[in-house]
Protein backbone atom coordinates (compact mmCIF):
# COMPACT_ATOMS: atom_id res chain seq x y z
CA UNK A 1 0.00 0.00 0.00
CA UNK A 2 1.25 3.96 -0.22
CA UNK A 3 2.98 5.15 1.95
CA UNK A 4 3.39 8.62 2.20
CA UNK A 5 6.32 9.25 -0.30
CA UNK A 6 4.14 7.85 -3.26
CA UNK A 7 1.19 10.50 -2.60
CA UNK A 8 1.89 13.46 -4.46
CA UNK A 9 4.93 15.87 -6.52
CA UNK A 10 4.28 18.45 -8.41
CA UNK A 11 5.51 18.14 -11.64
CA UNK A 12 3.20 19.25 -14.81
CA UNK A 13 2.42 16.49 -17.23
CA UNK A 14 -0.11 16.63 -20.57
CA UNK A 15 -1.91 14.05 -21.09
CA UNK A 16 -4.19 12.84 -24.00
CA UNK A 17 -7.63 12.25 -22.61
CA UNK A 18 -9.89 10.18 -24.78
CA UNK A 19 -13.64 10.68 -24.96
CA UNK A 20 -15.59 8.96 -21.66
CA UNK A 21 -17.90 6.72 -23.61
CA UNK A 22 -21.34 7.91 -21.98
CA UNK A 23 -22.91 4.14 -21.85
CA UNK A 24 -20.36 1.98 -20.66
CA UNK A 25 -20.53 3.88 -17.34
CA UNK A 26 -23.84 6.24 -16.09
CA UNK A 27 -23.98 7.08 -13.34
CA UNK A 28 -26.72 6.13 -11.38
CA UNK A 29 -26.89 6.17 -7.73
CA UNK A 30 -25.97 10.00 -7.84
CA UNK A 31 -28.49 12.69 -8.22
CA UNK A 32 -26.96 15.98 -7.46
CA UNK A 33 -25.66 17.96 -10.53
CA UNK A 34 -22.45 18.99 -8.99
CA UNK A 35 -21.67 15.56 -7.71
CA UNK A 36 -22.24 14.19 -11.06
CA UNK A 37 -20.17 16.62 -12.75
CA UNK A 38 -17.67 16.12 -9.88
CA UNK A 39 -17.82 12.18 -10.71
CA UNK A 40 -17.40 12.55 -14.69
CA UNK A 41 -14.27 14.95 -13.80
CA UNK A 42 -12.98 11.79 -11.39
CA UNK A 43 -13.03 9.57 -13.95
CA UNK A 44 -9.76 10.29 -14.92
CA UNK A 45 -8.38 9.97 -11.45
CA UNK A 46 -10.42 6.43 -11.54
CA UNK A 47 -8.43 5.45 -15.09
CA UNK A 48 -5.40 6.35 -13.80
CA UNK A 49 -5.53 4.59 -11.21
CA UNK A 50 -6.95 1.54 -12.79
CA UNK A 51 -3.89 1.15 -14.66
CA UNK A 52 -1.36 1.66 -12.02
CA UNK A 53 -3.05 -1.24 -10.56
CA UNK A 54 -2.80 -3.16 -13.34
CA UNK A 55 0.90 -2.26 -13.86
CA UNK A 56 1.30 -3.31 -9.78
CA UNK A 57 -0.75 -6.29 -10.73
CA UNK A 58 1.73 -7.12 -13.64
CA UNK A 59 5.10 -6.54 -12.13
CA UNK A 60 4.68 -9.26 -9.11
CA UNK A 61 2.82 -11.80 -11.28
CA UNK A 62 4.22 -11.28 -14.74
CA UNK A 63 7.15 -8.32 -15.19
CA UNK A 64 10.56 -10.03 -15.83
CA UNK A 65 13.13 -8.76 -13.47
CA UNK A 66 14.91 -6.30 -15.33
CA UNK A 67 11.36 -4.38 -16.33
CA UNK A 68 11.30 -2.58 -12.70
CA UNK A 69 13.09 0.37 -13.70
CA UNK A 70 11.26 1.41 -16.95
CA UNK A 71 7.83 0.20 -14.74
CA UNK A 72 8.77 2.17 -11.96
CA UNK A 73 9.29 5.52 -13.90
CA UNK A 74 5.49 4.75 -15.66
CA UNK A 75 4.45 3.90 -12.32
CA UNK A 76 6.12 7.55 -10.83
CA UNK A 77 4.79 9.62 -14.18
CA UNK A 78 0.93 7.64 -13.67
CA UNK A 79 0.87 8.67 -9.69
CA UNK A 80 2.35 12.55 -11.56
CA UNK A 81 -0.80 13.09 -13.28
CA UNK A 82 -3.64 11.85 -10.68
CA UNK A 83 -2.18 13.71 -8.23
CA UNK A 84 -2.47 16.80 -10.81
CA UNK A 85 -5.83 16.07 -11.73
CA UNK A 86 -7.11 15.43 -7.93
CA UNK A 87 -5.60 18.87 -7.34
CA UNK A 88 -7.20 20.71 -10.11
CA UNK A 89 -8.10 24.43 -9.04
CA UNK A 90 -11.44 23.33 -11.12
CA UNK A 91 -11.70 20.38 -9.11
CA UNK A 92 -11.00 21.33 -6.06
CA UNK A 93 -13.65 24.06 -6.29
CA UNK A 94 -16.15 21.30 -6.96
CA UNK A 95 -15.44 19.65 -3.82
CA UNK A 96 -15.75 22.62 -2.17
CA UNK A 97 -19.33 23.10 -3.98
CA UNK A 98 -20.43 19.87 -3.07
CA UNK A 99 -19.16 19.60 0.40
CA UNK A 100 -21.84 22.99 1.16
CA UNK A 101 -24.77 21.42 -0.12
CA UNK A 102 -26.86 20.07 2.71
CA UNK A 103 -29.39 18.37 0.38
CA UNK A 104 -26.90 15.16 -0.56
CA UNK A 105 -27.58 11.72 -0.27
CA UNK A 106 -25.74 9.27 2.21
CA UNK A 107 -23.56 8.24 -0.99
CA UNK A 108 -23.05 11.63 -2.08
CA UNK A 109 -21.60 12.71 1.32
CA UNK A 110 -19.79 9.87 1.11
CA UNK A 111 -17.63 10.62 -2.46
CA UNK A 112 -17.12 14.30 -1.50
CA UNK A 113 -15.74 12.97 2.29
CA UNK A 114 -13.26 10.54 0.36
CA UNK A 115 -12.36 13.57 -2.07
CA UNK A 116 -11.73 15.63 0.52
CA UNK A 117 -9.63 13.51 2.55
CA UNK A 118 -7.72 12.63 -0.29
CA UNK A 119 -7.36 16.70 -1.58
CA UNK A 120 -6.15 17.19 1.90
CA UNK A 121 -3.59 14.73 2.78
CA UNK A 122 -2.28 15.45 -1.12
CA UNK A 123 -1.97 19.44 -0.58
CA UNK A 124 -0.06 18.97 2.87
CA UNK A 125 3.43 18.42 1.82
CA UNK A 126 5.18 20.67 0.13
CA UNK A 127 7.46 19.53 -2.72
CA UNK A 128 10.65 19.65 -1.09
CA UNK A 129 9.10 17.73 1.51
CA UNK A 130 7.81 14.59 -0.59
CA UNK A 131 11.48 15.24 -2.64
CA UNK A 132 13.64 14.35 -0.14
CA UNK A 133 11.28 11.74 1.89
CA UNK A 134 11.31 9.78 -1.63
CA UNK A 135 14.97 9.99 -1.43
CA UNK A 136 15.50 9.45 2.24
CA UNK A 137 13.09 6.03 1.73
CA UNK A 138 14.58 5.00 -1.17
CA UNK A 139 18.57 5.28 0.21
CA UNK A 140 16.74 3.78 3.40
CA UNK A 141 15.43 0.80 1.81
CA UNK A 142 19.09 -0.01 0.17
CA UNK A 143 20.51 0.51 3.61
CA UNK A 144 18.13 -1.62 5.14
CA UNK A 145 19.05 -4.81 3.13
CA UNK A 146 21.78 -4.42 3.37
CA UNK A 147 21.76 -4.02 6.84
CA UNK A 148 19.78 -6.90 7.63
CA UNK A 149 22.06 -9.32 5.13
CA UNK A 150 24.99 -8.18 6.83
CA UNK A 151 23.09 -8.34 10.75
CA UNK A 152 24.87 -4.76 10.99
CA UNK A 153 21.92 -1.91 12.62
CA UNK A 154 24.64 0.19 12.37
CA UNK A 155 24.23 0.57 8.53
CA UNK A 156 20.81 1.53 8.80
CA UNK A 157 20.94 3.64 12.24
CA UNK A 158 21.51 6.77 10.72
CA UNK A 159 18.95 6.18 8.15
CA UNK A 160 16.04 5.55 10.82
CA UNK A 161 16.97 8.83 13.02
CA UNK A 162 16.50 10.46 9.62
CA UNK A 163 13.28 8.70 8.79
CA UNK A 164 11.37 9.39 12.54
CA UNK A 165 12.08 12.74 12.33
CA UNK A 166 10.68 13.06 8.31
CA UNK A 167 7.59 11.37 10.27
CA UNK A 168 7.49 13.93 13.06
CA UNK A 169 7.25 16.81 10.21
CA UNK A 170 4.76 14.43 7.53
CA UNK A 171 2.50 15.05 11.31
CA UNK A 172 2.96 18.36 11.98
CA UNK A 173 2.51 18.79 8.12
CA UNK A 174 -1.27 16.79 8.15
CA UNK A 175 -2.10 18.33 11.76
CA UNK A 176 -3.61 16.52 14.46
CA UNK A 177 -5.37 17.33 17.96
CA UNK A 178 -3.61 15.29 20.55
CA UNK A 179 -0.49 13.46 19.78
CA UNK A 180 1.40 13.61 16.29
CA UNK A 181 1.52 9.99 16.08
CA UNK A 182 -2.69 10.31 15.15
CA UNK A 183 -1.68 11.95 11.99
CA UNK A 184 0.12 9.24 10.77
CA UNK A 185 -2.26 6.41 12.04
CA UNK A 186 -5.48 8.36 10.40
CA UNK A 187 -3.44 8.57 6.70
CA UNK A 188 -3.61 4.70 7.28
CA UNK A 189 -7.10 4.12 8.65
CA UNK A 190 -9.14 7.34 8.98
CA UNK A 191 -9.93 8.27 12.13
CA UNK A 192 -8.02 5.89 14.12
CA UNK A 193 -5.92 7.76 16.83
CA UNK A 194 -3.07 6.76 19.38
CA UNK A 195 -5.74 6.53 21.98
CA UNK A 196 -7.79 4.16 20.30
CA UNK A 197 -4.84 1.78 19.80
CA UNK A 198 -3.56 2.22 23.59
CA UNK A 199 -7.17 0.81 24.57
CA UNK A 200 -7.01 -1.83 22.38
CA UNK A 201 -3.92 -2.71 23.06
CA UNK A 202 -4.35 -2.34 26.56
CA UNK A 203 -6.62 -5.08 26.60
CA UNK A 204 -4.76 -7.71 24.68
CA UNK A 205 -1.87 -6.86 27.69
CA UNK A 206 -4.26 -7.18 30.44
CA UNK A 207 -6.67 -9.93 28.86
CA UNK A 208 -4.59 -12.03 25.93
CA UNK A 209 -1.06 -12.19 28.17
CA UNK A 210 -2.24 -14.53 30.57
CA UNK A 211 -4.52 -16.78 28.48
CA UNK A 212 -1.40 -16.85 25.89
CA UNK A 213 0.76 -17.99 28.89
CA UNK A 214 -2.14 -20.49 29.64
CA UNK A 215 -1.68 -22.10 25.95
CA UNK A 216 1.80 -22.23 26.23
CA UNK A 217 1.97 -23.81 29.74
CA UNK A 218 -0.50 -26.57 29.16
CA UNK A 219 0.13 -29.52 26.43
CA UNK A 220 -3.58 -29.04 24.48
CA UNK A 221 -2.85 -26.89 21.90
CA UNK A 222 0.32 -28.34 20.18
CA UNK A 223 3.44 -25.91 19.41
CA UNK A 224 4.40 -27.49 16.23
CA UNK A 225 3.08 -30.00 13.55
CA UNK A 226 4.84 -32.83 11.56
CA UNK A 227 2.85 -31.36 8.85
CA UNK A 228 4.61 -28.42 8.37
CA UNK A 229 7.59 -30.70 7.28
CA UNK A 230 5.51 -32.19 4.65
CA UNK A 231 6.57 -31.54 1.14
CA UNK A 232 4.29 -31.02 -1.50
CA UNK A 233 3.94 -30.68 -5.52
CA UNK A 234 2.86 -27.17 -6.46
CA UNK A 235 0.40 -28.72 -9.04
CA UNK A 236 -1.46 -30.75 -6.62
CA UNK A 237 -1.74 -28.02 -4.01
CA UNK A 238 -2.63 -25.78 -6.98
CA UNK A 239 -5.47 -27.87 -7.33
CA UNK A 240 -6.86 -28.05 -3.60
CA UNK A 241 -6.69 -24.39 -4.02
CA UNK A 242 -9.16 -23.86 -6.88
CA UNK A 243 -11.40 -26.66 -5.24
CA UNK A 244 -11.73 -24.42 -2.03
CA UNK A 245 -12.10 -21.27 -4.23
CA UNK A 246 -14.80 -22.93 -6.34
CA UNK A 247 -16.48 -24.88 -2.81
CA UNK A 248 -16.67 -20.18 -1.74
CA UNK A 249 -18.10 -19.78 -5.46
CA UNK A 250 -15.47 -17.85 -6.30
CA UNK A 251 -16.23 -16.11 -10.03
CA UNK A 252 -12.64 -17.07 -11.61
CA UNK A 253 -13.06 -16.45 -15.11
CA UNK A 254 -15.90 -14.12 -14.38
CA UNK A 255 -14.47 -11.33 -12.15
CA UNK A 256 -11.52 -12.87 -10.82
CA UNK A 257 -8.25 -14.74 -11.15
CA UNK A 258 -5.76 -16.33 -8.92
CA UNK A 259 -1.79 -16.51 -9.99
CA UNK A 260 1.30 -16.96 -7.90
CA UNK A 261 3.43 -14.43 -6.26
CA UNK A 262 6.76 -14.28 -3.51
CA UNK A 263 3.94 -11.96 -0.99
CA UNK A 264 0.32 -13.23 -1.31
CA UNK A 265 -2.31 -9.88 -2.16
CA UNK A 266 -5.49 -8.58 -3.51
CA UNK A 267 -6.07 -6.16 -6.18
CA UNK A 268 -9.23 -4.75 -7.35
CA UNK A 269 -9.01 -2.84 -11.36
CA UNK A 270 -12.68 -2.37 -10.58
CA UNK A 271 -15.92 -3.52 -9.33
CA UNK A 272 -15.93 -6.53 -11.68
CA UNK A 273 -12.16 -7.61 -11.82
CA UNK A 274 -10.37 -8.40 -8.62
CA UNK A 275 -7.35 -10.45 -8.80
CA UNK A 276 -6.14 -12.65 -5.65
CA UNK A 277 -2.18 -14.47 -5.38
CA UNK A 278 -1.41 -17.19 -2.99
CA UNK A 279 2.25 -18.78 -2.62
CA UNK A 280 3.95 -21.93 -3.06
CA UNK A 281 6.67 -23.05 -1.16
CA UNK A 282 6.71 -27.06 -1.48
CA UNK A 283 6.54 -27.43 2.18
CA UNK A 284 4.34 -26.75 4.76
CA UNK A 285 1.13 -26.34 2.90
CA UNK A 286 -1.03 -24.33 5.65
CA UNK A 287 0.47 -21.48 4.44
CA UNK A 288 -0.48 -21.78 0.94
CA UNK A 289 -4.23 -22.30 1.58
CA UNK A 290 -4.19 -20.23 4.38
CA UNK A 291 -2.77 -17.64 2.09
CA UNK A 292 -5.60 -18.15 -0.83
CA UNK A 293 -8.21 -18.36 1.94
CA UNK A 294 -7.10 -14.35 3.42
CA UNK A 295 -6.59 -13.31 -0.15
CA UNK A 296 -10.50 -14.43 -0.73
CA UNK A 297 -11.56 -12.45 1.96
CA UNK A 298 -9.98 -9.26 0.73
CA UNK A 299 -11.38 -9.93 -3.07
CA UNK A 300 -14.93 -10.85 -1.92
CA UNK A 301 -15.12 -7.24 -0.06
CA UNK A 302 -14.41 -5.67 -3.35
CA UNK A 303 -16.54 -8.36 -5.32
CA UNK A 304 -19.60 -7.56 -3.43
CA UNK A 305 -19.64 -3.99 -4.06
CA UNK A 306 -22.83 -2.30 -5.17
CA UNK A 307 -22.52 -1.93 -8.78
CA UNK A 308 -23.93 1.06 -8.80
CA UNK A 309 -20.45 2.71 -7.21
CA UNK A 310 -18.69 2.01 -10.25
CA UNK A 311 -16.31 4.29 -11.18
CA UNK A 312 -16.81 6.35 -7.94
CA UNK A 313 -14.22 6.75 -5.38
CA UNK A 314 -16.71 5.09 -2.74
CA UNK A 315 -16.16 1.88 -4.98
CA UNK A 316 -14.01 -0.45 -1.96
CA UNK A 317 -13.05 -1.17 1.14
CA UNK A 318 -12.78 1.88 3.34
CA UNK A 319 -9.91 1.36 5.42
CA UNK A 320 -7.14 -1.06 6.38
CA UNK A 321 -8.17 -2.00 9.24
CA UNK A 322 -11.76 -2.88 7.76
CA UNK A 323 -10.02 -4.86 4.89
CA UNK A 324 -7.93 -7.19 7.21
CA UNK A 325 -10.75 -7.89 9.20
CA UNK A 326 -12.63 -9.29 6.29
CA UNK A 327 -9.54 -11.22 5.25
CA UNK A 328 -9.11 -12.58 8.70
CA UNK A 329 -12.37 -13.91 9.02
CA UNK A 330 -12.43 -15.84 6.51
CA UNK A 331 -8.63 -17.13 7.30
CA UNK A 332 -9.09 -17.76 11.04
CA UNK A 333 -12.83 -17.78 11.59
CA UNK A 334 -13.83 -20.02 8.65
CA UNK A 335 -10.36 -20.97 7.49
CA UNK A 336 -9.10 -22.39 10.94
CA UNK A 337 -12.22 -24.30 12.33
CA UNK A 338 -12.64 -28.01 12.96
CA UNK A 339 -16.04 -27.89 10.21
CA UNK A 340 -13.49 -26.32 7.58
CA UNK A 341 -10.50 -29.16 7.97
CA UNK A 342 -13.36 -32.07 7.72
CA UNK A 343 -14.24 -30.11 4.36
CA UNK A 344 -10.95 -30.15 2.39
CA UNK A 345 -9.74 -32.83 4.29
CA UNK A 346 -11.15 -35.33 1.31
CA UNK A 347 -10.23 -32.43 -0.61
CA UNK A 348 -6.25 -32.89 0.49
CA UNK A 349 -6.37 -36.50 0.34
CA UNK A 350 -7.43 -37.02 -3.20
CA UNK A 351 -4.62 -34.68 -4.50
CA UNK A 352 -1.57 -35.39 -1.50
CA UNK A 353 -2.16 -38.87 -0.92
CA UNK A 354 0.44 -38.93 1.95
CA UNK A 355 -1.60 -36.87 4.11
CA UNK A 356 -4.03 -40.10 4.32
CA UNK A 357 -1.75 -41.13 6.90
CA UNK A 358 -3.70 -38.28 9.00
CA UNK A 359 -6.75 -37.52 10.37
CA UNK A 360 -8.86 -34.62 9.99
CA UNK A 361 -8.66 -33.45 13.29
CA UNK A 362 -4.80 -33.37 12.64
CA UNK A 363 -5.07 -31.08 9.93
CA UNK A 364 -7.06 -29.19 12.25
CA UNK A 365 -4.32 -28.68 14.59
CA UNK A 366 -1.95 -28.34 12.22
CA UNK A 367 -3.63 -25.16 11.47
CA UNK A 368 -4.32 -24.24 14.98
CA UNK A 369 -0.61 -24.17 16.43
CA UNK A 370 0.87 -21.69 18.88
CA UNK A 371 4.07 -21.13 19.64
CA UNK A 372 6.26 -17.50 20.05
CA UNK A 373 8.32 -16.31 16.89
CA UNK A 374 10.73 -14.25 16.74
CA UNK A 375 9.34 -13.31 13.45
CA UNK A 376 6.42 -11.37 12.83
CA UNK A 377 4.99 -12.95 9.56
CA UNK A 378 5.58 -16.87 10.86
CA UNK A 379 3.38 -15.73 14.19
CA UNK A 380 0.01 -17.74 14.43
CA UNK A 381 -3.01 -16.17 15.21
CA UNK A 382 -2.79 -15.60 19.28
CA UNK A 383 0.63 -14.85 19.35
CA UNK A 384 0.51 -12.32 16.11
CA UNK A 385 -1.19 -9.25 18.09
CA UNK A 386 2.31 -8.64 20.52
CA UNK A 387 3.96 -8.90 17.72
CA UNK A 388 2.09 -5.27 16.79
CA UNK A 389 1.94 -4.61 20.23
CA UNK A 390 5.23 -4.38 20.16
CA UNK A 391 6.02 -2.18 16.81
CA UNK A 392 3.64 0.10 18.19
CA UNK A 393 5.27 0.91 21.89
CA UNK A 394 7.90 2.03 19.40
CA UNK A 395 6.35 3.57 17.11
CA UNK A 396 4.51 5.49 19.27
CA UNK A 397 7.62 6.87 21.22
CA UNK A 398 9.20 7.34 18.23
CA UNK A 399 7.12 10.13 17.32
CA UNK A 400 5.49 11.34 20.45
CA UNK A 401 7.99 11.60 22.15
CA UNK A 402 11.46 11.42 20.46
CA UNK A 403 13.95 8.68 20.69
CA UNK A 404 17.75 8.20 18.90
CA UNK A 405 17.56 4.99 16.43
CA UNK A 406 20.38 3.89 18.55
CA UNK A 407 18.32 2.81 21.73
CA UNK A 408 15.41 1.31 19.52
CA UNK A 409 17.14 -2.50 19.86
CA UNK A 410 17.43 -2.76 23.64
CA UNK A 411 13.46 -1.41 23.66
CA UNK A 412 13.02 -3.83 21.03
CA UNK A 413 14.23 -6.87 22.17
CA UNK A 414 13.18 -6.17 25.95
CA UNK A 415 9.60 -5.83 24.76
CA UNK A 416 9.85 -9.19 22.84
CA UNK A 417 11.32 -11.12 26.11
CA UNK A 418 8.33 -8.95 28.27
CA UNK A 419 5.61 -10.32 25.82
CA UNK A 420 6.77 -13.60 24.26
CA UNK A 421 9.27 -14.73 26.35
CA UNK A 422 11.72 -14.85 23.53
CA UNK A 423 15.09 -12.48 22.68
CA UNK A 424 16.21 -11.92 18.98
CA UNK A 425 20.13 -12.98 18.93
CA UNK A 426 20.59 -10.82 15.89
CA UNK A 427 19.62 -7.81 14.48
CA UNK A 428 18.02 -9.53 11.34
CA UNK A 429 15.36 -11.45 13.36
CA UNK A 430 14.92 -8.61 15.52
CA UNK A 431 14.10 -5.01 14.85
CA UNK A 432 15.83 -5.29 11.55
CA UNK A 433 12.93 -7.70 9.99
CA UNK A 434 10.10 -5.46 8.52
CA UNK A 435 11.07 -3.14 5.34
CA UNK A 436 8.07 -0.76 6.58
CA UNK A 437 10.33 1.78 8.56
CA UNK A 438 12.64 2.00 6.15
CA UNK A 439 9.84 2.74 3.24
CA UNK A 440 8.89 5.92 5.46
CA UNK A 441 5.75 3.72 6.68
CA UNK A 442 5.11 4.57 10.38
CA UNK A 443 1.77 4.37 11.45
CA UNK A 444 0.70 1.13 9.63
CA UNK A 445 1.45 -1.82 11.66
CA UNK A 446 -1.84 -1.58 14.02
CA UNK A 447 -4.23 -1.79 11.41
CA UNK A 448 -2.93 -5.34 11.30
CA UNK A 449 -4.43 -5.81 14.92
CA UNK A 450 -7.50 -4.12 13.95
CA UNK A 451 -8.50 -6.54 11.58
CA UNK A 452 -7.55 -9.48 13.51
CA UNK A 453 -10.00 -8.51 16.63
CA UNK A 454 -12.54 -7.01 14.57
CA UNK A 455 -13.05 -10.51 12.87
CA UNK A 456 -13.52 -12.02 15.67
CA UNK A 457 -16.40 -8.97 16.83
CA UNK A 458 -18.03 -9.91 13.26
CA UNK A 459 -18.08 -13.61 13.61
CA UNK A 460 -20.08 -12.96 17.29
CA UNK A 461 -22.60 -10.39 15.63
CA UNK A 462 -22.70 -12.66 12.56
CA UNK A 463 -23.86 -16.16 15.19
CA UNK A 464 -26.19 -13.56 16.76
CA UNK A 465 -28.23 -13.57 13.41
CA UNK A 466 -27.29 -16.36 12.03
CA UNK A 467 -26.43 -19.18 14.63
CA UNK A 468 -23.29 -21.23 14.16
CA UNK A 469 -20.60 -20.59 11.20
CA UNK A 470 -19.24 -23.86 11.98
CA UNK A 471 -22.51 -25.75 11.10
CA UNK A 472 -22.76 -23.58 8.11
CA UNK A 473 -19.22 -24.14 7.01
CA UNK A 474 -19.90 -27.90 7.16
CA UNK A 475 -22.98 -27.58 5.54
CA UNK A 476 -21.17 -25.60 2.89
CA UNK A 477 -23.75 -22.71 2.95
CA UNK A 478 -21.44 -19.88 2.56
CA UNK A 479 -23.78 -18.19 0.92
CA UNK A 480 -25.32 -17.16 4.27
CA UNK A 481 -21.86 -15.78 5.48
CA UNK A 482 -21.48 -13.72 2.14
CA UNK A 483 -24.90 -12.50 2.05
CA UNK A 484 -24.34 -11.09 6.36
CA UNK A 485 -20.87 -9.83 5.04
CA UNK A 486 -22.40 -7.64 2.32
CA UNK A 487 -25.52 -6.52 4.08
CA UNK A 488 -23.38 -5.38 7.15
CA UNK A 489 -20.08 -4.19 5.40
CA UNK A 490 -19.08 -4.87 1.88
CA UNK A 491 -22.59 -2.77 0.12
CA UNK A 492 -21.29 0.29 1.64
CA UNK A 493 -17.97 0.53 -0.40
CA UNK A 494 -16.53 3.35 1.36
CA UNK A 495 -19.90 6.04 1.95
CA UNK A 496 -18.69 5.73 6.31
CA UNK A 497 -15.34 6.10 7.69
CA UNK A 498 -14.77 3.27 9.54
CA UNK A 499 -16.07 3.78 13.22
CA UNK A 500 -19.08 5.02 11.70
CA UNK A 501 -19.63 1.91 9.54
CA UNK A 502 -19.12 -0.26 12.76
CA UNK A 503 -21.48 1.45 14.67
CA UNK A 504 -24.02 1.27 11.69
CA UNK A 505 -23.82 -2.49 11.29
CA UNK A 506 -22.97 -3.76 14.67
CA UNK A 507 -24.09 -0.91 16.86
CA UNK A 508 -20.70 -0.86 18.49
CA UNK A 509 -17.15 0.16 18.08
CA UNK A 510 -14.06 -2.08 18.11
CA UNK A 511 -13.86 -4.27 20.88
CA UNK A 512 -11.09 -6.55 21.52
CA UNK A 513 -12.83 -8.45 24.14
CA UNK A 514 -14.44 -10.73 21.25
CA UNK A 515 -11.23 -11.87 20.50
CA UNK A 516 -9.83 -12.72 23.67
CA UNK A 517 -13.79 -14.48 24.39
CA UNK A 518 -12.93 -16.45 20.83
CA UNK A 519 -9.35 -17.39 21.96
CA UNK A 520 -10.49 -18.84 25.20
CA UNK A 521 -13.06 -20.85 23.41
CA UNK A 522 -10.83 -22.49 21.01
CA UNK A 523 -7.78 -22.78 23.00
CA UNK A 524 -8.68 -23.83 26.43
MG1 LIG B 1 -4.28 -9.00 4.22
Amino acid sequence: MSCVASRCTELTIKVYLPCIDEEAGDIMAFENDTVRELLEKYRRIWAIRHASSVLGWDMEVNMPKEGIMERSVAEGELSVMSHEFLLDPSFVTLVDKAKSIDALSEEERGVVRVLSRDIKISSSFPPEFIRELSETTSRATAAWKEAKEKNDYNKFAPWLDRIMDLGKKAADYLGYDAYPYDALLDMFEEGLTTADVEKMFGTIESELKPLLDKILSEDKVPKEHPLEKLRYNTEAMQKVNLEILKMFGFPLGQRSRIDVSAHPFTTEFGVKDVRITTRYEGFDFKRSILSTVHEYGHALYELQQNEEFMFTPIAGGVSLGIHESQSRFWENIVGRSMEFAELIYPILKKHVPEIGKYSAEDIYWYFNTVRPDLIRTEADVVTYNFHILVRFKIEKIMINEGIKASELPALWDDEMEKMLGIRPKTYSEGILQDIHWAHGTIGYFPTYSIGTLLSAQLAAHMERDVGSIGERVAAREFGVIQSWLREKIHRYGSIYPPKELLKRSIGEELNPKYFVDYVKKKYL
